[in-house]
């Protein structure tokens, strides 16, 4: 049985949800909503901003920082802030609801053993399939600092470690 893992930012954009039986749920669940509404609260003005231009209005944290008059550096640690904070407040109802622990990856995968495993899913689930693994690799370097030696490794983690790869394995 493969392992699954709760993407945080399908949450916040309200897209879908997979539940205990690995059905996915279109549309808004109340329960999860607000609870994605109290972990949004527990976030700094700074930090939610982010959240909303980062995973709502897909900038880049490039992007961000021209328009805030920050640092890369300074955004990239407000991401990692914003992130641990809303992975350390939604985890017990994670565990409650969907009977899963927080942070079951693959050792040696260098996406797996991110931080950023979540965003970078969801980077690849949305790459452009005509062209090559270079602008992912890219992307992945200047969004969060993690060099990808060659697209084997992406192509490794999105077959057997991924999201997409899970849901078609728990749909069976
Ligand atoms: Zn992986």
């Amino acid at each position: 049985m493969a392992r699954r893992r709760i993407i945080y930012h399908d949450w916040l954009a309200r897209e879908r949800a997979v539940d205990q039986s690995g059905e996915v749920s279109n549309g808004a669940d109340s329960e999860i909503d607000q609870h994605v509404q109290r972990a949004l609260a527990t976030l700094s003005e700074n930090e939610r901003e982010f959240i909303v231009h980062f995973y709502f209005m897909g900038q880049t944290e490039q992007q961000i920082a021209k328009a805030t008059g920050r640092t890369v550096i300074r955004v990239h640690a407000l991401h990692r802030r914003a992130v641990r904070k809303l992975r350390r407040s939604l985890g017990g109802f994670v565990a409650e609801r969907f009977g899963l622990e927080l942070g079951g990856r693959a050792s040696g995968c260098p996406v797996c053993e991110s931080e950023f495993a979540a965003e970078i899913d969801w980077i690849i689930a949305n790459r452009d399939r005509k062209a090559t693994w270079r602008p992912v690799m890219r992307e992945i370097h200047e969004s969060f600092g993690i060099q990808i030696r060659s697209p084997q490794v992406l192509i490794g983690h999105e077959r057997y470690h991924s999201r997409s790869q899970r849901r078609q394995d728990n749909g069976q």
